[in-house]
């Protein structure tokens, strides 16, 4: 294969949706398993809809990501400028080039007259569509003649450049994903490639950037798939030989049911972008959720791409080893969040207990609490196989820090009986006892109590873990009281007790 170059190509026109995310990825899991380059070009000529902070975020969600860009705004590279706005020049040239070929031609309607014709055609029950059909009845270099359309150039008339579509021929073109693909240029119109505010539009910024950057493949999203007859006249008119083209399938909403948005995520609780988008409008983002990057791309990855096998967990490294385009589905891939977040478990369960400590400690320390990291090691050990997302340590561990403010009534009426807290203070003397309070320790001693008297485990240990939890989730009872030590094992027996009662 020639030397391979792709690009992500986006507009910051808002937060970029996971969608775009997983484009970028395929992008670049594409490039470096084939050895080639990554490619980041910002498509900023609508400036009607540039938003301010939209690059920023498309280059810090891909850092995030641990996507690298090869060429780029920041890094640099033979072929830039790569933000499209400071090409500006070099576009109209191209178009003038197709200008001269008669490929494309000047265009005086002026939006009124064009809102007209499109109002006039819904009341018949059409479509308006400029093309070859109406071209010759409306105002422009076809159909006026040359000394009238000249005038108005000369007048300063404000126009835009369309592109000739031929009429009712059949234009053939190959997709990788989605095969041989015929459109008759019927459906289509002659699409404006050059704005009257002196702006190409995407279809021009985007074939002429792609030829100069020597794109060699072209992979993207499903919607651009319907410009792909027009982009592939455009190479043709220009002489140019196109790239490949592979169009990726879109990301679903969970019931399948068409293209998955912000709103689905909003009414499910889960985020839609990779990172918080703090403007406007603002939107969570799967980092301050608590995802792991490596989580979150794996997950992304396997929506519209398989490996062939049973395999699920992929680090960046594997994926570049096992991608190729031939596993990408044709068809849309549906986002299911549960799955999202069993990426994440998996993810914190191969993280060590010392990679975990540190990561809740920062926690911690937002909530005032200081704790060794050797305990945090050891506290992180007994809950981490419960949780998906550090944040959740907190909520399976809140009581190693602090004792009970409430007891669970449902537990205290199942399993507190007339004996508990005989029982319990008989505890509390053996336990006071004990000089080795680790986990070991205490147990042994306490299973031997237990026997030698002949009581029932269950009844003592559930009394125990109300009084010392709150409740009957947590660890081992062993495990909690060593790592919470033996002054405040017994604290919470007697606090325990005077509110429980007898
Ligand atoms: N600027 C387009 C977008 O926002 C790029 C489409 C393409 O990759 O050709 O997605």
């Amino acid at each position: 294969m020639a030397q391979v170059r792709v690009r992500f190509a986006p507009s910051p026109t808002g937060p970029l949706h996971i969608g775009g995310v997983k484009t970028a990825l395929y992008n670049y899991l594409f490039a470096k398993k084939n050895n080639g380059n990554f490619i980041l070009r910002i498509e900023d000529t609508d400036q009607a809809r540039f938003v301010e902070g939209a690059e920023e975020y498309i280059m810090e969600s891909l850092k995030w990501c641990g996507i690298i860009v090869d060429e780029g705004i920041n890094e640099g590279g033979n072929y830039g400028p790569y933000r499209q706005s400071e090409r500006r020049a070099i576009y109209r040239q191209y178009a003038d080039i197709l200008i001269d070929k008669g490929d494309v031609y000047y265009a005086f309607d002026t939006p009124e007259q064009l809102e007209n014709l499109r109002r006039e055609s819904e009341k018949a029950g059409n479509t308006f569509i400029y093309n070859a059909t109406v071209r010759e009845k409306l105002s422009n270099s076809v159909s006026l003649q040359e000394n009238l359309w000249k005038e108005k150039l000369e007048k300063g008339e404000p126009y835009v450049l369309r592109y000739k579509m031929p009429h009712n021929e059949d234009i053939h073109f190959e997709d990788i994903i989605r095969g041989h693909i015929v459109v008759n240029t019927r459906t289509l119109d002659d699409k404006v490639l050059f704005k009257s505010d002196g702006m190409p539009t995407y279809h021009l910024a985007n074939i002429v950037d792609d030829h100069l950057m020597e794109i060699s493949h072209v992979i993207r999203g499903e919607e651009w798939l319907p410009s792909l007859p027009l982009h592939f006249m455009l190479y043709h008119s220009f002489g140019w030989d196109p790239p490949l083209f592979a169009h990726l399938p879109l990301l679903l909403k969970p019931d399948g049911k068409g293209k998955l948005s912000k709103r689905d995520g909003d009414k499910m609780g889960f985020p839609v972008f990779p990172l918080f988008w703090p403007y406007g409008e603002t939107a969570k983002g799967y980092r301050e959720e608590g995802y792991y990057p490596e989580a979150f791309v794996n997950m992304l990855a396997l929506l519209g791409w398989n490996p062939g096998t049973e395999q699920e967990i992929f680090s960046m490294k594997k994926l570049i080893e096992a991608f190729t385009i031939d596993r990408v589905g044709k068809s849309g891939s549906r986002f299911d969040p549960e799955k999202a977040k069993w990426f994440n478990h998996q993810y914190l369960q191969n993280r060590t207990n010392t990679q975990l400590a540190l990561e809740f400690r920062e926690f911690l320390r937002a909530r005032g609490y200081h704790v060794d990291i050797v305990d945090l090691e050891t506290l992180v050990g007994l809950v981490k196989e419960r949780v998906s997302f550090v944040k959740d340590i907190w909520e399976q561990a809140d009581f190693f820090f602090r004792a009970p403010e409430t007891y669970d009534q449902e537990v205290i009426k199942k399993r507190w009986k007339e004996d508990s807290a005989a029982l319990l203070l008989e505890l509390r003397s053996l336990l006071e006892k004990i000089n080795d309070f680790s986990a070991a320790g205490t147990e042994t001693v306490v299973k031997a109590w237990i026997e030698e008297k002949g009581y029932n485990t269950g009844a003592i240990m559930n009394a125990f873990r109300l009084v010392v939890v709150g409740t009957s989730r947590g660890p081992h009872m062993f495990d909690i009281i060593s790592w919470i030590g033996k002054e405040e094992t017994l604290k919470r027996i007697d606090k325990g007790l005077s509110i429980i009662g007898k």
